[in-house]
Formats: C-alpha cells, sequence, structure tokens
C-alpha cells in the first residue's frame, strides 16, 4: 500500500523535527502526556452526560521496553476513529503554529521550537518509527496509524479491546552525542514527570524499581511496582507558598506556549457568593498574531480542577484581552451546555472580580514600578487606548488611569494625572501635539514658542491617540487641545495687543492673500505662535489636519478637509519681504502660493498640485539670480 503523504507544511516541520540537533528533545514526553490527559478531559467531558462513557479509571500509563527499544505510552480516553487520525496527525491542527515555527526556522533559533510545544510531531525527535493504535468512544473498530518519517504514514484497521490510544515510539539507535536509550530507563523518565507534568490531574502510572528492605537485618532487594508517578495536584490548587516561580514560569510558557516569561503573575483565590481560584498572567511581549483576527481571547476555564473549555471569552473582559490564564470555580455546574455558560451569571459575576483585579495590578505596577508597566504598556497600551475608545467610551472610566503618554516635560511616559500637577498657572486645558515621532514633532513650526512659555505638551505619537482625545473629552475638568488647533490661546495680553495692532495694520495683504488661496483655507492671519518660521497650518474646531491625513491614507474618509488657517509670523523676514513686494504692487499670487505650499509640507499633508508648485519654484529662483 502507497503511503499517504503529510500535508506539506507539516512534512517540514517534521523534516525539522526528525533531523534537528535540538537539545532538549525531552519534551516529547510532556507533549504525549498533554495529549493524552486531553483526551482523558474529552471523554470525561462526554460521560458528564453520556453515562455509557463513565470509568472511574481514567488514567495513562507508561511503560518501558528495553529489548525492544520501545517507549509506549497509553490512555483510556476519547480515542480516533480513521477521520480523527488523518485529521490530526495528518496535518497540524493550529494553522497559525507553522507559520511561527517556519519563522524560527529562518531565523535558525530552533530551540525554541521545543518550548513553544508541536504537540506530537516533538516524537520524531526520538523515534524513527511511530506507531498509534487507538479506538474511539461509542464505535467498535479500532485502527493502528504507523509513520517511520517525513515520507509519510499509513492507516490500516486494527485489534484493541478498549477505547483510547497506545503511541508507540521505536526509539532511534544510540549516537555519540545523543543516548536515546535514557528514555527506556525509568529513573529518568520519573525526573521528566515531575518536571513537566507532575500537575496532570490524571494518574501516570509506570513500572519503577522499588528497594525493599525486606528483614530485621536490613537486607534489601528491588523489586517491580507500578507506581503512580506524578503528584495529580494542578499547579493553582496548591499552597501558594510551595510554588516557586520556577513553576510559574514554566507553566506559562508550557500551557500557553510562550517562549517568553510571563510579566507578572496573579494567583488568588475569592471565597463568597462566587468562590473561584485564578492563576493569570500578563505576558512580556504580544503574541506575534496579538493584533490580528487570528488571536483569540479568552481564560480556560476548570471546575473543580476538571477542564471544561478553553478560550472562554466570557471570563474576561475584551479591553485586557492579553490576559492569559485560567479560572478554577466549584460553583460552576458542570451539567451545564456550553451556550448556556454563556448568560450565566456566575460567569458575570467572575468576569467582573477578575476585570477588577486586572485594573488593580495594573495600577499597582503603574504606581510601584514604573519602569515594569512602561514595558508593559509599550507592548499592550495599544489596546487599552483601543479599549478605552471604542463602544463610544464605555470603558473609559476604567481606563483613563491606565494611559501614559510621553510628553514634552522629559520624553518621556507621564500618566494624565502627573500632567495636571505640573499645569502652570493659568492653564486651562491639555495640549497635546499629535506626529509619528518626537524628532517630527519638535519640527513643527508651531510647538517652539509653546515649549519656550513653559507649556507641557503631550506627544500623540498613535493614530489612535487623537480619536481618543475626542472620546476622552477631558481628564479631570481639562478639556484636550492640539497646539495645532486655531482657538489654542497661550497669548499674554502684550503679545494679543501687539497682534491685533498688526493685524489691522497688514489688513489689506492679508486679504490679497486669502483672495488668492480662496477656498482652499477659511482664514489667513498673524500669529503669534510662530518663533523661527515663516508659516503654519492650523484647523479649527473641527476635524484636525492629522486626522485628515490619517483618514485619508487609511481610505476611511477620502476627500475629507479639515478646515485650514493659513498662519503667518509678522515677525519673519519673509513677512517683511511680502509686505515690501505688497506695496510696490508686485504680483504677490505665486508667493501666496508657494507659502501656502510649503506649509502644508510642513503639516505633512500633500500639496494640491505639486507641478504648479514646482513651476513657481522655478520662476523664483530664475528671477532670484537675474536680480543678483
Ligand atoms: P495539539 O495537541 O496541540 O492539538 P498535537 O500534534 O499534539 O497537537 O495533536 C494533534 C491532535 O491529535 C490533537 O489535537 C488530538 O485531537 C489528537 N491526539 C493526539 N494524541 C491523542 C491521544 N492520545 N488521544 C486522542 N487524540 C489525540
Amino acid at each position: 500500500m502507497a503511503l499517504k503523504q503529510f500535508k506539506t507544511e507539516s512534512k517540514r516541520l517534521l523534516d525539522l523535527m526528525a533531523n534537528s540537533i535540538y537539545t532538549n528533545k525531552d519534551i516529547f514526553v510532556r507533549e504525549l502526556v498533554s495529549n493524552a490527559s486531553d483526551a482523558l478531559d474529552k471523554r470525561h467531558y462526554l460521560a458528564l452526560t453520556d453515562t455509557d462513557l463513565a470509568d472511574d479509571d481514567l488514567h495513562i500509563a507508561i511503560t518501558l521496553d528495553k529489548k525492544a527499544r520501545l517507549f509506549k505510552i497509553s490512555d483510556n480516553g476519547i480515542g480516533m476513529d480513521r477521520e480523527d487520525l488523518e485529521n490530526n496527525l495528518g496535518t497540524i491542527a493550529k494553522s497559525g503554529s507553522f507559520d511561527f515555527i517556519k519563522e524560527l526556522e529562518d531565523k535558525k533559533d530552533v530551540d525554541i521550537i521545543g518550548q513553544f510545544g508541536v504537540g506530537f510531531y516533538s516524537a520524531f525527535m526520538v523515534a524513527d518509527r511511530i506507531e498509534v493504535l487507538t479506538k474511539k468512544v461509542k464505535t467498535d473498530k479500532a485502527y493502528r496509524w504507523i509513520s517511520e518519517s517525513e515520507e509519510g504514514y499509513e492507516i490500516k484497521t486494527a485489534q484493541k479491546d478498549s477505547v483510547g490510544t497506545d503511541i508507540i515510539l521505536h526509539l532511534k539507535e544510540d549516537t555519540d552525542e545523543v543516548k536515546y536509550s535514557d528514555y527506556l530507563n525509568s529513573d529518568y523518565i520519573q525526573v521528566l514527570i515531575k518536571k513537566y507534568s507532575d500537575y496532570i490531574r490524571y494518574p501516570i502510572r509506570m513500572d519503577v524499581e522499588v528497594i525493599k528492605t525486606t528483614d530485621e537485618e536490613g537486607k534489601s532487594e528491588t523489586r517491580i511496582e507500578n507506581k503512580t508517578i506524578n503528584s495529580m495536584t494542578p499547579l493553582w490548587r496548591k499552597n501558594k507558598k510551595d510554588i516557586t516561580p520556577q513553576e510559574y514560569e514554566d507553566f506559562y510558557m508550557q500551557t500557553f506556549y510562550d517562549f517568553n516569561k510571563p510579566l507578572k503573575t496573579l494567583h488568588y483565590s475569592v471565597e463568597g457568593n462566587t468562590s473561584y481560584t485564578a492563576l493569570l498572567f500578563i505576558p512580556s511581549k504580544a503574541p506575534y498574531n496579538y493584533y490580528t483576527t487570528d488571536y483569540k481571547l479568552g481564560l480556560k476555564l476548570y471546575s473543580r480542577g476538571v477542564f471544561i473549555k478553553d478560550e472562554a471569552s466570557e471570563l474576561v473582559s475584551d479591553c485586557f484581552r492579553f490576559i492569559r490564564g485560567l479560572v478554577d470555580s466549584d460553583d460552576i455546574s458542570l451539567n451545564i451546555s456550553r451556550e448556556i455558560l454563556q448568560k450565566d451569571h456566575q460567569m458575570e459575576a467572575i468576569k467582573r472580580s477578575i476585570d477588577k483585579r486586572i485594573k488593580t495590578t495594573l495600577e499597582k505596577m503603574l504606581n510601584e514600578e514604573f519602569d515594569e508597566y512602561t514595558k508593559f504598556f509599550e507592548e499592550f497600551g495599544a489596546q487599552l487606548k483601543f479599549g478605552a475608545y471604542e463602544d463610544y467610551g464605555k470603558n473609559k472610566d476604567m481606563l483613563v488611569d491606565l494611559l501614559i503618554f510621553k510628553s514634552s516635560y522629559k520624553d518621556e511616559y507621564t500618566t494624565l494625572k502627573d500632567y495636571i500637577q505640573r499645569m502652570k498657572e493659568g492653564q486651562k486645558e491639555i495640549y497635546y501635539a499629535v506626529g509619528e515621532s518626537i524628532a517630527k514633532i519638535k519640527e513643527m513650526p508651531q510647538i517652539e514658542k509653546v515649549l519656550d512659555k513653559g507649556y507641557e505638551v503631550l506627544y500623540f505619537l498613535d493614530n489612535v491617540d487623537e480619536f481618543l482625545a475626542t472620546i476622552l473629552m477631558n481628564y479631570d475638568g481639562h478639556s484636550f487641545k492640539s497646539i495645532n488647533k486655531g482657538d489654542v490661546d497661550f497669548e499674554s495680553a502684550e503679545e494679543k495687543e501687539k497682534r491685533e495692532k498688526e493685524t489691522s495694520e497688514n489688513k489689506d495683504i492679508l486679504d490679497e492673500i486669502k483672495k488668492v488661496l480662496g477656498n482652499k483655507v477659511i482664514d489667513v492671519r498673524l500669529s503669534s505662535r510662530l518663533k523661527s518660521h515663516p508659516v503654519c497650518l492650523v484647523a479649527d474646531d473641527n476635524l484636525s489636519l492629522e486626522m485628515e491625513r490619517f483618514l485619508n491614507e487609511t481610505n476611511q474618509g477620502k476627500g475629507l478637509k479639515a478646515n485650514k488657517i493659513l498662519e503667518i509670523n509678522p515677525d519673519h523676514d519673509l513677512f517683511k519681504a511680502l509686505k515690501k513686494a505688497y506695496d510696490r504692487h508686485d504680483d504677490i499670487d505665486t508667493f501666496a502660493s508657494v507659502l501656502y505650499d510649503q506649509a502644508l509640507l510642513l503639516a505633512g499633508l500633500e500639496i494640491d498640485d505639486p507641478v504648479a508648485f514646482s513651476k513657481r519654484i522655478a520662476n523664483m529662483m530664475i528671477r532670484a539670480i537675474d536680480n543678483e
């Protein structure tokens, strides 16, 4: 019979597994035990509603055969039928994981692969032939799946009395580098189980050598006994003080397929109307697919230590979707169907309680470990901002104090609260400037004077920031104001008086420029906010210039325009020159147009007619040179 081919991506992964010089081959034990445990969970879950399936001796057994070099792991879980074998062992279930592994492979970062957990395939690191003998619950046929390499596999009907799965590994021959026969040594396997799978809640049984004292003289003999080699207490059900940080880390990394340690671990129990234990983690890095639809939020849900479901999204709010972890509650009835679970008010109560915990944890981190918090914020801040923004700001009150922005105070992160405390006397509004980097913001014509006057400016570096400010509306009674808005008011009384005087003196030329620009601007005026720059553009209180740029770039609002105001610096030589030209009755159309285009460019906006702009510049250059 011809071998069936693995799906292409599986084939490459298998090849990588089989030939990797990967140092930590041990992890295959963990992977196979965890699959067996999942299969037992699935059977247990079905048995809740189908008594035919009940079996009070759900367990895992490991058998070692030194002579035949066989490592066998058996479970009496749900089992697989032919279709399951095809689907589950012929391809990689999680398509996202393959992309990830490929990325690592390209980086030659093979060591990480094991930690990521590639499941069943990891067995190819130690075996050159794998057999899976399995029989699914509620069926009467058994099958044998066999594969000797990435070349392919075959499936035959087989004989098996009881329901469940045996995975039989024919271990590779020992080499100078790797002693595969270690995996036939029961002491070594015990060590691995303790290390990786101790908390598995089903007994893992194995024949082990025990030394027994046989008489009073202290004579002893070695006997073989079949023993349970794991302690079976899930980590989160252990006493906190008996758990080492290392154990938490290992648990997190293995359970949630992350090769980075968690940034924060929360382990606590709540007693009361709804009692539960939670083990929650804030990851230190956003998963590679975090900001995509592939990412699934939610916590694992257990009831009395029994797994119920993965990715229970009803346990944590969307704005905290980065949280990984699990909840174990005695109060959740196991018989309720998964659909009903969603509306269950116990679940609602747990969710509210978890949200609150997360919030207080983040607040504490913000107040006591600001550096840690900024690390967190760099990864997940966009999520919090989005959380405060979405649903018309439904959650903004819960989240606003967790938001931090960089500011001109030290070019570092600050909270809004701290900003308010540093506000200058008489300052009413919270000033911000939008730009793609701090350097870019510092080049903005209108920022120089604001900073000179000692006002602090928040740097809005994310596209969402300004939209967020519109949703927040104000903080502590102070509204947000872009330094690019027409009506921003930093002027002192003298400055105002001077500007008004100059404006009336220059009314004619300002009107003339306005006439040239037509409906491109709603106003042309003299400015007191400019220092070294000749012009800038600002917008009125509606759409801002940055929003115009963003909406047009992202095609969300093509053609939307901000109401623009051209501001001219009356103290700049350029304006003085312009006046001279005007007084001489020169044609100032060209100058006015170039001035406007310049202001557009400085604001990061496209100029309407680049060809005309370029012609005007060329003509001006020719005239300038001719006049020399
Ligand atoms: P993962 O466990 O991450 O889904 P694996 O490659 O380890 O990926 O396993 C693929 C699938 O094969 C599992 O999801 C499960 O459906 C099935 N499987 C593996 N081992 C067993 C087992 N012992 N009993 C029943 N099904 C199994």
